[in-house]
C-alpha cells in the first residue's frame, strides 16, 4: 500500500517556501565582511529561529498533532538577554505571517523539543543548515522531514542559494522526496517540478565528490586519501549544508563523503533525513562509514552511526571499501 502524502507534501513545500523567504530576507541585509569580521552570529540566530516559528507554525495549523524534531527551542529568547533578537525575530516573522504574535512564535519555536524515537510521525527540521555558509552569502539549506516509525517518508530540502538546475543563473530551488515515488526539483516559488536523477558513471575515476567547507565537520584529508584510492581526479566540491546531497542528486557530484573528525560527534537527524530521501529517490544510495543504514529511529541523534557516505548507487560499494581502508576499518 502506498502512502498518500499530498497533504503532508503540499504543506512541508509551503513551510519551506516560507522560511526560505524569510533566510533571504534575512540574508540581503547582511553587510557580510563586515558580519563575518566580527564574528557576529545575531543575523543567523534571527533567521534560525524566524525560520523555525514560520516552519512549525505552517505544520501545527495544518497537522497539529505531528510533533517536531526541530534544531532551536526558544529558552534564550525567552531569557532577559534574549530580548533584542526576539524583538527582531517577531519582526521578521510578522513581515511574513501577520497572523502570529510574539507568544505564538515562541510557542511555535518549542514545538521543536520533541525528542523522536521509533512510534508514529514525527517532522524534522533544521531551519538554516549550513550556518556558516548562510553567513558566506553562500550555501545553505531549510531542511524539513518526516519519519515514520523512524524511517524517512517524505523529504523537502530548500536551497536558497543554488542554481535551479546546473549551471543556471536563476538561483533557489527545493528539492522534494516522496518515499517510493522519486525526487524532483523546481525552482522557488513556482509548482513546475521536474524529476532530478544521480549521475549513471560506473568508473570512480570519473567521479566528483563533495564535502563539508568546514575542516571541523569532516576529516578532508581522510577524504583526499580515499579520492587517491579511488583514482579520482576531480577537486573536492566544497559546499555547506546539505545541499551537498542534493548535487549528488541531480548529478553533479557522484559521491558525498563526511568522514569523523573527533570522536564521539553524534550527527543530528535534522541535518540528513530530508537530504537522504532526496538521494535514495534520485537513485542513489546512503549509509554510514562502515555501510549501515542511517537509524533515524532512536533520537536526536544518529548515535549508532558514523560518517555519512552518499554515492550514486553505482559507486558505492567501492566508496565503502576506500572509507574502510582509510578508517582502518578490517573487513
Ligand atoms: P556542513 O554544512 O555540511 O559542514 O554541516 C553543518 C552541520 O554540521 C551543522 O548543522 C552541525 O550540526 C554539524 N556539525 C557540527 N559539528 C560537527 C562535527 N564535529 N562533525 C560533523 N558535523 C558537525
Ligand atoms: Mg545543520
Amino acid at each position: 500500500m502506498t502512502l498518500d502524502l499530498s497533504l503532508e507534501r503540499r504543506v512541508a513545500i509551503e513551510a519551506v517556501t516560507l522560511a526560505a523567504r524569510l533566510c533571504r530576507g534575512v540574508q540581503a541585509s547582511l553587510v557580510s565582511d563586515d558580519t563575518l569580521a566580527k564574528k557576529d552570529k545575531s543575523p543567523v540566530t534571527v533567521a534560525d529561529y524566524g525560520a523555525q516559528a514560520l516552519v512549525a507554525s505552517v505544520l501545527a495549523r495544518a497537522l497539529p498533532d505531528v510533533p517536531l524534531v526541530g534544531e532551536e527551542d526558544a529558552s534564550a529568547l525567552r531569557a532577559p538577554e534574549g530580548a533584542d533578537v526576539l524583538r527582531k525575530v517577531v519582526r521578521e516573522v510578522t513581515a511574513l505571517d501577520p497572523s502570529l504574535d510574539e507568544a505564538g512564535i515562541l510557542a511555535a519555536i518549542d514545538r521543536g523539543t520533541y525528542g523522536g524515537g521509533a512510534k508514529g510521525r514525527a517532522w524534522t527540521l533544521d531551519p538554516i543548515d549550513g550556518t556558516l555558509g548562510f553567513l558566506r552569502k553562500e550555501q545553505y539549506a531549510v531542511a524539513l522531514a518526516l519519519l515514520q516509525d523512524g524511517e524517512v517518508i517524505l523529504g523537502v530540502l530548500g536551497c536558497p542559494n543554488l542554481p535551479v538546475s546546473p549551471g543556471s543563473e536563476e538561483r533557489g530551488a527545493i528539492f522534494v522526496a516522496e518515499k517510493g515515488k522519486g525526487a524532483t526539483v523546481r525552482a522557488l516559488g513556482s509548482a513546475e517540478e521536474q524529476p532530478i536523477r544521480v549521475a549513471s558513471l560506473a568508473d570512480p575515476k570519473d567521479a566528483s565528490f563533495c564535502e563539508s567547507v568546514e575542516s571541523g565537520h569532516t576529516a578532508q584529508g581522510d577524504s583526499a586519501r580515499v579520492a587517491e584510492l579511488l583514482g579520482v581526479t576531480a577537486a573536492p566540491v566544497r559546499m555547506d549544508s546539505q545541499c551537498k546531497y542534493a548535487a549528488v542528486a541531480r548529478g553533479e557530484a557522484a559521491i558525498y563523503l563526511r568522514l569523523p573528525t573527533k570522536k564521539g560527534y553524534e550527527e543530528k537527524i535534522w541535518d540528513h533525513a530530508a537530504g537522504l530521501l532526496v538521494v535514495e529517490e534520485a537513485g542513489g544510495k546512503v549509509t554510514d562509514t562502515r555501510g549501515k543504514r542511517l537509524d533515524f529511529s532512536i533520537g536526536r541523534t544518529l548515535r549508532d552511526n558514523l560518517g555519512v557516505v552518499a554515492t550514486n548507487g553505482a559507486l558505492h560499494d567501492a566508496v565503502l571499501a576506500a572509507v574502510g581502508q582509510v578508517l582502518g576499518y578490517s573487513s
